[in-house]
């Protein structure tokens, strides 16, 4: 496997770094090249929220790879329309755009702003610093963190920052050219930091009060892994619309963009499109995991196990001076240190435990929504160990 590595080397681009080889995978479990078996808390970036190669997902996308794999949005397919509808009922209750990544389904929204807004002159979206948003030209402008924009500029125009959980700086950020404002509901690149009710309830009061589009980017926080559907439904608001991409395939790839129904009709024929959009067989990997969820209950499970997780890691808190604080919504938990997370990341990647450093000092746990009360006590004993 030395040479997998060589070839990684020579022929893929530098822009990761990564360290093991994993060969296979089943629920929350993966085996590397070795046979060795991990107890996977990333998730794949908290994208397999059903599990690693879930039966009832994998025998989707094995019938409809038989049937039909694409066939382009110049036709209709059997699946696109049922699993808008699905996605439609999540939240908002108005129409779905279909994309292939969470940075696509974030472009989807900026671009409807803007058609919306054109007619009034306004085109502004205030994101917030310390946010997450992708990395194509407009995301990464949109993500308020200068690290990932350096040797990039010139930035695209029209993105404002604003203090996440700050509502007076959001307020200050807003022009007569403000079109929308785009939000996490937990920053997740940013290092697992909830939004403050306080500063949800106070969002939405003020965008319907200036007639500013609210949006959550959900990519990370969405399809479970908060306890809800969505992650901003923790907090009891309305959205204008949202953006899903990570847990929405259980690995294939999709993303969406939805909205209410008062802007479903803002793109119109030829305004905007994806030729792998809402392919069939993206559909049906998606529509099995949207069903997988429910029919598991795996939201409750996320409740209960990220209650149990989160409880280990305050006793661990008490036990390791290196432990700031314990933070999160649901599956989505953030152990802030006080040295940095990588080391920490290494050592429990030796020891059969996968988790995300992120930032600086905060060690990221996304496990899948399926994980066991006896898989979160193990990490934990690990976790302790390490420690
Ligand atoms: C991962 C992520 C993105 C980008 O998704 P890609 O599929 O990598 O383009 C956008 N927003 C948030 C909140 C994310 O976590």
């Amino acid at each position: 496997m030395t040479n997998l590595k060589e070839l990684h080397q020579q022929y893929v681009m530098p822009t990761y770094a990564p360290g093991l080889t994993l060969v296979r995978g089943e629920g929350a479990v993966v085996w590397d090249d070795a046979g060795r078996e991990y107890l996977d808390f990333s998730s794949g970036i908290a994208v397999c929220g059903t599990g690693h190669c879930h039966p009832a997902v994998v025998a989707a996308i094995r019938e409809q790879a038989g049937k039909l794999i694409h066939c382009s949005n110049l036709f209709h397919n059997e699946l696109q329309p049922r699993l808008a509808q699905k996605i439609s009922a999540l939240g908002l209750g108005g129409k779905v755009f279909f994309a292939n990544s969470g940075a696509e389904a974030n472009e989807a929204l900026f671009k409807l702003a803007r058609k919306w807004g054109s007619s009034t002159g306004r085109y502004e979206i205030i994101t917030m610093k310390n946010s997450f948003h992708g990395r194509t030209l407009a995301t990464m402008t949109a993500t308020g963190q200068t690290k990932y924009q350096k040797g990039f500029e010139p930035l695209m125009p029209g993105f404002v920052y604003a203090d996440f959980n700050q509502l007076d700086s959001v307020r200050a950020a807003i022009t007569p050219r403000t079109v929308a404002v785009l939000c996490e509901s937990v920053q997740g690149e940013g290092g697992i930091i909830p939004a403050t009710q306080e500063f949800m309830t106070g969002l939405r009061e003020l965008c319907t009060e200036k007639n500013v589009l609210l949006f959550f980017d959900e990519v990370q926080t969405g399809i479970g892994r908060t306890g809800k559907w969505l992650g901003f439904q923790n907090y009891g608001i309305r959205a204008d619309g949202f953006s899903l991409a990570k847990g929405l395939g259980s690995g294939y790839p999709i993303g969406a963009a939805a909205v209410t129904p008062e802007l479903s009709d803002v793109f119109q024929p030829g305004n905007h499109a994806s030729t792998f959009g809402g392919t069939p067989l993206a559909c049906a990997a998606a529509l099995a995991t949207l069903e997988t969820i429910e029919k598991e209950n795996l939201m409750a499970n996320a409740v209960a196990m990220g209650a149990r997780l989160t409880d280990g890691l305050k006793k661990l808190a008490a036990r390791h001076d290196c432990i700031q604080g314990v933070r999160g919504l649901g599956l989505m938990i953030g152990l802030a240190l006080n040295v940095p997370a990588k080391p920490v990341e290494a050592k429990l990647r030796e020891q059969g435990v996968l988790t995300i450093a992120t930032g600086e000092s905060v060690l990221r746990f996304v496990p899948p929504l399926v994980i066991s009360a006896p898989q979160i006590d193990q990490a934990l004993a690990i976790l302790d160990k390490v420690l």
